[in-house]
């Protein structure tokens, strides 16, 4: 062995530096994150060959004091703490005063800066931590870090380097991150001497959006703003339509910081529910406040992990302000003009454009077939239309008698913000209904197992109905063993089966809406899902969907006219119903406007 002693301090902060620089990135992260605590408005980093060869990271912020610009670069210098009790309040991004550091032991740093109440600033250089020169200069206030050669002096690190491009979108993802968590401040990324993010330093989030998400997308996003138990959690998330089939495009933060957290990423993509389909995730930027008590911001600067002394206000908070954004959504999915074009080209002809006079009479002589309860209508149900007299496109056209029939209203009962009218039923498979200057087109089947669905687990169970005679099914030996053996499951799923000799089972009690004929088969399912999914409530879960599916009005099925109300009385009272279990929509709708645009009444 050889003789024990201590390091030198060059030694001592190129080790150092290997923890916090680990590549350019990370360089970008904490210059910008000094910048920021800084109090800057414009932050701009600028990136040659990924960050490798060079970054400059200039901004507008408070810059340093002359006496103290050498001090900055020595470990554990730091102006943001004083003792260990300052980081229960701790409000800025640094404190361990080790970034300039590092960062200067394994490069070359070129620094000028400035303060406002100073005429004259301060460059200083330095190259593998020592100071080359250090002199006063005319510059603009604030502060401009230049990194040169990193890692120059250290090849072993330099050989974990990727592709420019690699390291170049490391860095990107620094700086996106950065643009989201502050709204306020504007940055500025230059890649190659190419501009590649600018974002406009508004304050507002819905700003910075389209700068990192394009303008579609950032379009579909919905904000978030919930404040509860001691907890502010604000953002914007993508609607369930706009869902993705990885995690990429989750971003959280608390009290400002990115930071990876499986808390508020669970808790998020649970106020979704049953909006999504199964793999998809949503797009998410949302950030937490609380008081920094309430957060150990100890944890190693590279690992963005958070740790909350308490995560249940956390969590809560964020499961209600994604549910409520999402269920504050106007209820349909409108549709716009083009999709509607797209959708026609693949049919020949779309639409028989008729003049409306020879229209209306072909519609009421088809009514007479396919809407039969038109005719069996009693006199009450009909009250006249208080939008008939703007209804322009009917007026010339059509008698008012004739109008009130075409439109029926819903019994009065109805909580009344939400007024509506039940047309009828297209294609025995969509209730068409008017509401607020709007068509909507309710699938009947999707809206029917939603239903269900809501009811299932509302009661965290199924009531079945007993059979006069029960069914008699043929299970497999292991099956029937399983059967008898999760009879409890199968209860609460709303089935009585007991064992009938010889292979066969008796279902004594089912959920009513299931066929006879198909009974086998769903506890053929439900034993599926029971060797699938280890978790009772996954289980239950799952089987809720199917059940729910299998029991619901099909597509093609006519319905009364009794029935439809009924249906869409369920739809509109109950507000989490916004989409099928499945994640398909429930309704579209087509604006007043999008009509009378397509028939060129307005322009
Ligand atoms: P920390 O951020 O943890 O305090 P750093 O090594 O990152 O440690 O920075 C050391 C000190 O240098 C900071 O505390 C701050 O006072 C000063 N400093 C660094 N960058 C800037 C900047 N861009 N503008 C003003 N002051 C800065
Ligand atoms: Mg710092």
């Amino acid at each position: 062995m050889n003789k024990i002693q201590v390091l030198d301090i060059t030694t001592v902060n190129k080790i150092a530096a290997g923890e916090v620089v680990e590549r350019p990135a990370s360089a970008v992260k904490e210059m910008a994150e000094n910048a920021i605590d800084a109090g800057a408005t414009k932050i701009t980093v600028e990136i040659k060959n990924g960050g490798i060869s060079l970054i400059r990271v200039t901004d507008n912020g408070c810059g340093i004091r002359a006496e103290e610009v050498k001090t900055a670069f020595l470990p554990h210098a730091t102006s943001k703490i004083r003792e260990i009790s300052d980081l229960e309040n701790l409000f800025t991004m640094g404190f361990r005063g080790e970034a300039l550091a590092s960062i200067a032991a394994v490069s070359k740093v070129e620094l000028i800066t400035k303060r406002k109440e100073d005429t004259l600033g301060t460059a200083l250089s330095l190259e593998a931590g020592e100071v080359i020169s250090e002199s006063e200069a005319g510059c603009p206030d604030g502060t401009t870090i230049v990194v040169k050669d990193l890692f120059f002096n250290t090849p072993a690190r330099m050989h974990f380097m990727k592709k420019d491009s690699a390291e170049a979108a490391h860095v990107t993802e620094v700086v996106q991150r950065l643009a989201l968590g502050y709204p306020n401040i504007s940055f500025r990324l230059i890649n190659n001497g190419r501009e590649t993010l600018l974002t406009p330093g508004t304050g507002d989030l819905k700003d910075v959006l389209p700068v990192i998400y394009g303008n579609e997308l950032a379009s579909k996003m919905v904000r978030v703003d919930c404040e509860k138990d001691g907890v502010k959690v604000f953002g914007y998330i993508s609607k369930p339509e706009f869902s993705r089939n990885n995690r990429t495009m989750q971003n959280f933060f608390v009290n400002g910081r990115w930071v990876k957290s499986k808390e508020i990423q669970y808790s998020a993509e649970a106020g979704y529910k049953t909006m999504l389909m199964t793999g998809k995730h949503p797009v998410l930027v949302l950030s937490v406040e609380i008081p920094p008590m309430m957060t150990d911001v100890n944890v190693h600067p590279q690992k963005m992990e958070i740790k909350f002394s308490d995560e249940k206000p956390v969590t809560s908070t964020v499961f209600w302000g994604v549910q409520n954004a999402l269920l504050a959504e106007p209820i349909a999915r409108e549709v716009k003009s083009a999709e509607i074009k797209s959708t026609f080209k693949s049919e020949s002809k779309p639409f028989n454009v008729i003049k409306p006079k020879e229209s209306f009479e072909q519609i009421f002589k088809k009514e007479e077939q396919t809407f039969d309860f038109f005719s069996q209508e009693s006199e009450a149900l009909f009250t006249p239309s208080k939008e008939s007299e703007e209804t322009s496109f009917f007026d010339d056209n059509l008698s008012e008698g004739e109008l009130e029939s075409y439109i029926i209203s819903t019994p009065h009962e109805e909580k009344e913000e939400f007024d509506y009218k039940v047309i009828g039923q297209l294609f025995d498979t969509y209730i068409l209904i008017e509401h607020d200057n709007e068509l909507l087109l309710l699938d009947q089947h999707a809206a029917h197992e939603r239903i269900r669905y809501e009811e299932m687990i509302r009661d965290r169970q199924i009531f079945g109905q007993v059979l006069m005679m029960p069914e008699i099914i043929n299970l497999s030996a292991t099956d029937g063993e399983m059967v008898l053996e999760h009879k409890e499951t199968f209860e609460k799923l709303g089935f009585g089966i007991d064992a009938f000799g010889q292979g066969k089972y008796a279902v004594r009690q089912m959920p009513d809406d299931i066929s006879e004929d198909s009974v086998e088969n769903t506890v053929i399912s439900i034993l599926e899902l029971i060797k699938q999914n280890k978790n009772p409530e996954d289980i239950m879960d799952k089987a809720f969907f199917m059940i729910a599916c299998k029991g619901a009005i099909k597509a093609n099925h006519s319905m009364t006219k009794m029935e439809l109300q009924g249906l869409v009385k369920q739809v509109i009272e109950n507000e989490k119903i916004r989409t099928c279990p499945h994640g398909r929509p429930l309704m579209i709708s087509f604006s007043k406007k999008y009509i009378e645009k397509e028939f060129k009444r307005i322009v």
